[in-house]
């Protein structure tokens, strides 16, 4: 059913594009925000716009970030010799939450898989490997426990292990096939601690 108003159907539609929204909760929202302030939908609108405007990705590690580089990569309490691998940026928040890791990140921006045609040069692996001086004596590799994450795993594992690094991969208590920035604060601190080295 389409609703008599452009504006309606506009609004519901750029809503359904939402990962987890379909048009049903699409509607509801939009039913929801017509019912408030002119100021509150404001507050919403500008949120979004600078989102857009003042995040971009840290220049080191490419988490996402308001000041380049990032609050983590220039922080003096961090453990400057391990570098803690993840797919997305939301991974980062979720590691950042069990106070495991001390050290620097670096967000790939996915996996590999070789059916959706995602290779090495899709990924910021290049990157990675420019920041792997003398100073960096550990990477641990928080990829997702599925497939990809795996295959990404072992290929970063295969390339660094020559270069006299120490390499782990975060092990014990991810449930397999699951995503990392599900998983409880507690499990993923578990994982951490029980890394096992390649
Ligand atoms: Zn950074």
């Amino acid at each position: 059913m389409k609703y008599s108003s452009d504006a309606v159907e506009k609004a519901i539609h750029e809503l359904s594009k939402l990962p987890g929204v379909g048009r049903k909760s699409a509607q509801r929202h939009v039913f929801y925000l017509l019912k408030q302030s002119e100021n509150d939908v404001q507050q919403l609108a500008d949120a979004l716009l600078e989102l857009k405007s003042k995040v971009r990705n840290c220049s080191v590690c490419f988490n996402i970030t308001e000041n380049d580089p990032c609050p983590i990569c220039t922080s003096e309490k961090r453990d400057r010799s391990v570098i803690c691998v993840v797919e997305e940026a939301n991974d980062v928040l979720a590691l950042e939450k069990t106070g495991e890791c001390r050290g620097l990140y670096h967000v790939l921006g996915g996996a590999l898989s070789p059916l959706d045609g995602i290779g090495p040069d899709d990924l910021r692996v290049k990157e990675l490997l420019q920041r792997l001086t003398e100073e960096v004596k550990e990477i641990i590799i928080a990829t997702n426990p599925n497939t990809e994450g795996e295959a990404t795993a072992l290929y970063l594992a295969k390339l660094i292990k020559p270069m006299n690094i120490k390499i782990s991969r975060i092990a014990r208590g991810i449930p397999v096939g699951a995503d990392l920035e599900y998983a409880d604060e507690i499990t993923l601190a578990r994982a951490i601690e029980g890394r096992l080295e390649y």
